[in-house]
């Protein structure tokens, strides 16, 4: 029998210990206790019940209900709550929903939001600029929308730290529980109106530090008049050649400093002198009788048409230099010549894929300008070839992608190689063999990669080979994923069900075009260098460890992609010294061009703690954690480590009350720095996704997709996957408003609105069974709610002001996303409600995470523990 939590019966005894008389205010209150200079530095407190000590607390995840989000507590659970008696002034709900409500009492609507804290921030950066001084002060969030302008220190969307004030000890540093460690995008989009990072030639640029190798910054410190300067990252002096000599002022700049980009932004390139091959496209087609009897081959080869000539066209010459080349495969691979001067392409059978040996490289690559008419003649023919009875299925797909990489090597060029495959997938020999009870070597989890695709991957990145592997009409029954080689060669993996849909065509298009036209960089070597009081002890992201954390090499790097860097003290770091950290990439652009670009960034560093937490932000922490968590599960159980998150999180706050209350606070107040308000709901959020708790409808390959897509994502991008925006659109008969953000729970969701949930791996709009005739009518053409369409639709053209802000925030949304992610239509209390409540993170999720409401109390109450 399920038990309203409104009931004054409901749970007589408390399992995590009693509270009594909890009345919260109207507000949350902002306390400011001695000791905190100003407003903005006040710490957040919100009050929570009056602990007392309980028996020890449980994992709240186990407790809830595995059944989905509106799944009601389970019979007989017995925790203590509160009678509506009991509560203090409740704000309106909306649409409660038992998945909102705390099994606690708490009011969910009173807990720090992260909304507020995003649209304080956005409020407060509005129509300013950020100056990226050295050291830096605490930036702007990921998702504010604000200038940063380069005055010595690398902008926040290159480098975005954990904490601006790195504590000095050691011994600190692990007291705070708060992670020293740093988001890098190193290719990071910049706002519009901000300047581009200056490029400089390698011989007019001063040369680095000569004993560690770090490219010269504003750090470097300049003695003896300019004769030579110090390094922070190695301790040691160099001599400055004597064409390179200039004096220094009497501020100990060098005069010089203003006119070279090296000595006075935090961001600059070099452009090396030799040039190496361009990169290249290549097409691989699968055309066995699986394919051709799907039907879906004809598509593919409209869309490669139509991507050449867009290709083509957006290089607005004959001489596009773009060189593209072309190979089909059966149980045998087909090259083409794609040379000019042939009267008529020519097919090259090649039967032996084991030991591939190419019969030619001349014509494999070809100009695009000069091979479009041929590719194009080609890829009309492919779709009339006829099926072989007796070989159904077409070769492994990591045979082709060794056969597109041997084309590479030979031409000796890096590029992207597109797989359009439709066969069963075959699973790679390692993970096969590991199926037997008493295999040695069965691998420890199932997101661990195989030897062979690790190995095969390998050889990809230092070929600068990025694998997009695109899957036709394939069942996800689990078992076989092919996405690790896309994955760590900085490609990606995309999956259509029916390309006779035309949804899932334009689909198809619109990933076709981020492919292609995203700008990638090539045989990214990425070094680190950090104060030399400080050591990099770990670097997680989407790519193959080395022994060095500090050393990354991927095959293709692209705006998007992010990496974090975790720092560990050799020894006590000083506070007039402060931190300096440099990120150097060097990297073959897109025509060739061999440039390093070097991020540096200088910190100050505290011997107080409140410094440490005070300028640390939660978004980045989140990204830190992702990456950290995400990495880790190849390695140790999934429970384990959300105990260890959780257990992370509460000792941070808990080290946050001992230092960061200076007059007592009350057991039931909880303290947080302000710019970790958001903290819990995001680590919450983080703790129950799809990866770290799979539910009992969780899709293997989803889980896989989603690690792999999060380990390489930026900050904004996290934020956004971990708290999605919830976008009110209207509400009743007002006029149409887009656009006002709301939290990521059911009690925000009005039956009489319309919302619009976006995350970087989903686009959902709800729609209120109360919504009123008139914005049905404008947004989809009918007025009665029975007859909106749900599921993945595309929303009809109307010239009507609500079709029109919403379809235009939708392409919005869809521009920014890196890959593409179509709209989902849901209706209130619809079957497919399931992928709206994934969105709402805050509640309790539909794979039985905890709501952020008991997430925090538990963690509030297990602080306090630490402090008895
Ligand atoms: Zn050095």
């Amino acid at each position: 029998m399920d038990i309203p939590a409104s009931s004054p019966t409901y749970g007589q005894e408390g399992l995590w210990g009693c509270y009594y008389g909890w009345a919260p205010p109207a507000t949350p209150q902002l306390n400011s206790p001695e000791g905190f200079p100003n407003a903005f530095q006040t710490p957040y407190q919100c009050q929570m019940n009056t602990y007392q000590p309980g028996p020890a607390a449980a994992n709240p995840a186990t407790h809830s209900s595995p059944t989905g989000a509106l799944a009601r507590p389970a019979a007989g659970a017995s925790y203590k709550a509160q009678s509506p008696s009991e509560k203090g002034p409740q704000p309106e709900s909306k649409a409660a929903s038992p998945s909102s409500e705390s099994r606690y009492g708490l009011d969910p609507q009173l807990l720090p939001s992260a909304v507020q804290v995003m649209q304080e921030d956005q409020r407060q950066w509005e129509g300013k600029t950020f100056g990226a001084h050295a050291p830096s002060a605490l930036p702007p969030l990921s998702t504010t929308d604000c200038i940063i302008e380069d005055k010595g220190n690398a902008s926040p969307c290159f480098i975005r730290c954990t904490t601006y004030s790195f504590p000095c000890e050691a011994l600190s540093a692990q007291q705070s529980h708060l992670p020293l460690g740093a988001i890098v995008t190193p290719l990071a989009r910049q706002h519009k109106a901000e300047r581009p990072v200056p490029v400089c030639e390698e011989g007019d640029c001063l040369r680095g530090c000569g004993e560690c190798g770090a490219y010269m910054c504003p750090s470097m410190d300049w003695q003896d008049c300019g004769q030579r300067f110090h390094c922070p990252f190695c301790g040691k002096f160099t001599e400055v050649p004597w064409p390179q000599y200039q004096h220094t002022s009497s501020h100990g700049r060098r005069v010089d400093s203003d006119r070279r980009p090296e000595l006075s932004l935090g961001s600059y390139e070099i452009l090396e002198p030799n040039k190496e091959e361009a990169a290249c496209l290549l097409l691989a087609v699968d055309v066995s009788g699986a394919s051709l009897r799907a039907g879906q081959l004809e598509s593919i080869c409209q869309q490669l048409h139509s991507l050449l000539d867009t290709v083509y066209r957006a290089e607005g010459t004959e001489q596009c230099a773009l060189r593209v080349g072309l190979l089909t495969y059966d149980h045998r691979v087909h090259l083409y010549n794609l040379s000019a001067n042939l009267s008529r392409p020519s097919m090259l059978v090649v039967m032996e894929t084991d030991e591939l040996e190419l019969p030619l490289t001349d014509g494999l690559l070809v100009p695009l300008g000069e091979c479009k008419h041929i590719i194009q003649s080609v890829l009309q023919q492919i779709p009339l070839f006829s099926p072989e009875p007796q070989h159904s299925t077409s070769i492994p797909q990591d045979t082709v992608i060794s056969t597109g990489l041997k084309i590479l090597q030979e031409v000796g060029c890096p590029g992207k190689l597109l797989l359009f495959h439709s066969s069963a997938l075959s699973e790679s020999p390692s993970r096969t063999a590991s199926s037997g009870i008493f295999s040695s070597n069965k691998p420890k989890s199932l997101f661990q990669a195989s030897d062979s695709a690790i190995s095969l991957a390998k050889a990809c990145v230092s070929q600068g080979c990025s694998v997009h592997l695109l899957l036709f009409a394939q069942q996800d029954v689990g078992g076989a994923w092919p996405g690790d080689i896309p994955h760590l060669t900085g490609g990606g993996l995309f999956s259509y069900s029916n390309l006779l849909s035309k949804l899932e065509k334009e689909r198809l298009h619109s990933d076709l075009m981020k492919i292609v036209q995203t700008v990638t960089v090539y045989k990214a070597q990425l070094r680190v260098f950090s104060s030399k009081e400080l050591s990099v002890s770990g670097c997680y992201g989407s790519f193959i460890p080395s022994a060095c954390p500090g050393l990354v090499a991927m095959a293709a790097l692209d705006w998007h992609t992010a990496l974090a860097l975790e720092f560990t003290h050799s020894k006590a770091l000083s506070e007039g010294r402060g931190v300096a950290i440099q990120v150097a990439v060097s990297y073959t652009s897109p025509n060739g061009e061999k440039r390093i670009r070097v991020h540096s960034l200088s910190l100050r560093c505290s011997a107080s703690l409140l410094d440490t937490f005070r300028n640390s932000q939660a978004e980045t922490l989140l990204t830190f954690y992702c990456k950290k968590m995400y990495c880790a599960v190849v390695e140790r159980p999934l429970q384990c480590l959300r105990e260890e998150l959780q257990a992370e999180v509460t000792e941070l706050l808990a080290s946050y009350r001992k230092i960061g209350c200076t007059t007592p606070v009350s057991s039931g107040q909880l303290v947080l720095p302000v710019f970790l308000k958001a903290l819990p709901v995001f680590v919450n959020s983080l703790r129950k996704s799809e990866v770290m708790l799979p539910g009992v409808r969780s899709s293997v390959h989803q889980r896989l997709l989603q690690r792999s897509r999060l380990l390489s994502m930026d900050t904004a991008g996290t934020v956004t996957h971990f708290y999605p925006q919830l976008l009110s659109l209207c509400v009743g008969d007002e006029r149409p408003r887009v656009g006002e953000v709301v939290r990521c729970s059911a009690s925000s969701l009005d039956p009489c609105g319309l919302y619009l949930a976006y995350r970087p791996s989903a686009l959902v709009l709800w729609v209120g069974h109360g919504v009123s005739r008139q914005a049905l009518m404008e947004l989809f053409g009918n007025s009665c709610f029975s007859l909106v369409t749900t599921g993945e639709i595309k929303l009809s053209t109307l010239d009507t002001p609500l079709s029109v802000h919403v379809r235009t925030l939708i392409d919005t949304l869809q521009s920014n996303s890196a890959f593409t992610v179509m709209l989902k239509v849901v209706k209130q209390g619809d079957s497919c409600e399931d992928s709206m409540q994934c969105c709402l993170v805050e509640d309790k999720s539909p794979n039985g995470g905890a709501s952020y409401a008991d997430f925090l109390y538990h963690i509030h109450i297990n602080s306090l523990r630490l402090l008895v």
